[in-house]
């Protein structure tokens, strides 16, 4: 099928002015990926045209614009539910357990994407109307619009499909979002934290295709990773959510589902195992879980075809939905609980390694067939039903190598700028000093800073050697104060410990070269 489905024709629009139009029969819209019978996939205007038009189609669907891309674009957000509108404080209003999925965050891995729209346009025709008595539903469905508009059929090599191209992993300015978290570069990261700290949703998922280990699952997934994440989260989702989520899919569609994890290269000394990816909050699911929130990272498997894929990724998010919705009052009550949780006085971690299963577990490991591209001069893997059971020990989670104590409060100088603005667009509440004050405060004197050579994602990676020692220091009017105590406080302890993998710091963007001790100060916690 090579037709393209249009939300308005063009009659319609030379006949009235869109808010008058006539709402579109929803059920006849279509994804281009559905209208192409999953040769290609849904460019950036259609996803405008369709949200729009879903949200025309509907009482309790709206459509909003949560920020914007490097180039410009809107980036749009659906919500979804018994609201009095879009805005945030119109949904945080409503009190119900907020859920936020978003798509295309790497733009080469659209499933999601595809798997959303879908999702919105069942909303809209009435289906699972009941979620909206605990839910409202944040749908941001091209989160890297940017490189979404980007296409090629090379995009993504190996991968099976879509065969008419995809968009591009980074963002226009070469960035990896999933890797802005953090030092928050682009405009579509502080869209996004933008978007968390007005709506607060308690539950984040965030959709995405991995083409690393050859298993036999359709979909893996991930809970935060950082052990630096309140218990209280990981436990529900590794106990109860993520466990129910994949007996449902098992039971109702008859797919495997499993925790994302690779098996070492041949040539490398680490133990055949099943190793979850990384701990760092740059990634999403990370960050969302050092923020006190619940996260759940999709992967739905490359070489199934894209068909399946948005089919494996729209049965993970509907299962995560019906879940929130029979739990919502759990969720809330969970995150509530963290956010009034003090880490002052804690030893948490700044650096961590992946830590063994006390047990070996089962993994499904599968096989592909290699096809000729019938377009391009590449070659495609292509998933063949193949399930082989194989016990190794599995390394899911992280543990400390490092720990620094939680303090009572950061003290930083006035001058360090970009400090205070990343500390300001990652939510957390911070006050000046009015007055000079003289104070026993830790200072993190410097042995040594090493700095990487290399570039990595516009920036020199950096690691900082010393030790703390405690000083009477007077503080100038103007010094800003940065509590732990605050529900964003394990945040600020990793953007701001000097010697944390993922924080300022480690970025450059707190800059020691010829320092002789690191700008940022601490109240210790005993004071
Ligand atoms: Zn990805």
């Amino acid at each position: 099928m090579t037709t393209r489905w249009m939300v308005c024709s063009g009659l319609m629009f030379l006949l009235a002015s869109p808010a008058q139009a006539q709402p579109v029969d929803v059920a006849s819209l279509k994804t281009r990926a559905e209208a192409t019978d999953f040769q290609e996939t849904t460019r950036y205007e259609e996803v405008m045209d369709f949200t729009e038009a879903i949200a025309n189609g509907s009482e309790t669907i709206y459509r909003t614009v949560f920020g914007y891309t490097s180039e410009g674009r809107a980036l749009p957000l659906v919500v979804v539910g018994d609201v009095a509108g879009a805005g945030a404080e119109a949904v945080r209003a409503s009190g119900k357990t907020r859920v936020f999925v978003q798509a295309n965050i790497h733009a080469g891995e659209v499933c999601g994407k595809e798997a959303m729209l879908m999702l919105l346009r069942a909303l809209a025709a009435g289906q699972h109307a009941a979620w909206a008595d605990s839910l409202v539903l944040l749908i941001a469905p091209i989160y890297n619009a940017d490189g979404n508009e980007r296409i090629s059929l090379t995009n993504r090599p190996g991968q099976n499909g879509p065969l008419g191209g995809m968009g591009q992993r980074p963002n226009a300015q070469g960035l990896d979002l999933n890797r802005d978290h953090m030092k928050m570069d682009s405009p579509e990261a502080r869209s996004l934290v933008g978007l968390f700290n007005a709506y607060d949703p308690h539950v984040v998922v965030d959709l995405h295709t991995t083409n690393g280990a050859i298993h036999a699952y359709h979909l893996t997934y991930s809970p935060p990773l950082h052990p630096n994440t309140p218990r209280a989260i990981d436990a529900f989702l590794r106990e109860n959510w993520l466990p129910a989520v994949t007996r449902r899919i098992k039971e109702r569609y008859g797919w495997e589902y499993y925790y994302y994890g690779n098996i070492p290269w041949r040539n490398s000394n680490a133990e055949r195992g099943w190793y979850t990816f990384d701990h760092r909050p740059r990634f999403n699911n990370n960050y969302t879980g050092l923020r006190n929130r619940f996260a759940i990272l999709s992967e739905a498997y490359a070489y199934a075809t894209f068909e399946e894929r948005v089919l494996a990724s729209l049965y993970f998010v509907e299962e995560i939905l019906e879940f929130a919705y029979q739990n919502a009052g759990t969720i809330q009550t969970i995150t509530r609980r963290v956010d009034a949780e003090s880490v002052v006085g804690q030893a948490l971690a700044v650096r961590a390694q992946h830590a063994r299963s006390s047990e070996p577990v089962e993994i499904l490991m599968g096989e592909v067939e290699e096809v000729k591209h019938p377009y391009a001069d590449i070659r495609l893997r292509n998933r063949l039903d193949v399930k082989r059971s194989e016990q190794m020990y599995e390394y899911g989670r992280f543990e400390p190598t490092e720990t620094a104590t939680a303090p009572r409060a950061y003290l930083v100088p006035p001058g360090l700028s970009t400090t205070i603005d990343r500390l300001d667009a990652h939510g957390i509440h911070a006050r000046l000093l009015e007055a000079d004050t003289t104070l026993l405060v830790e200072r993190f004197r410097l042995d040594s800073t090493q700095v990487v050579a290399r570039e990595y994602q516009g920036h020199h990676a950096q690691t900082l050697f010393g030790s703390y020692e405690q000083i009477d220091l007077t503080l100038p009017a103007g010094t800003l104060v940065v509590p732990v105590e605050q529900p964003l406080g394990r945040l600020a302890f990793s953007l701001l410990e000097p010697r944390s993998d993922d924080g300022l710091a480690a970025w450059g963007l707190i800059e020691t070269a010829d320092a002789e001790v690191y700008p940022v100060l601490r109240i210790p916690a005993d004071r």
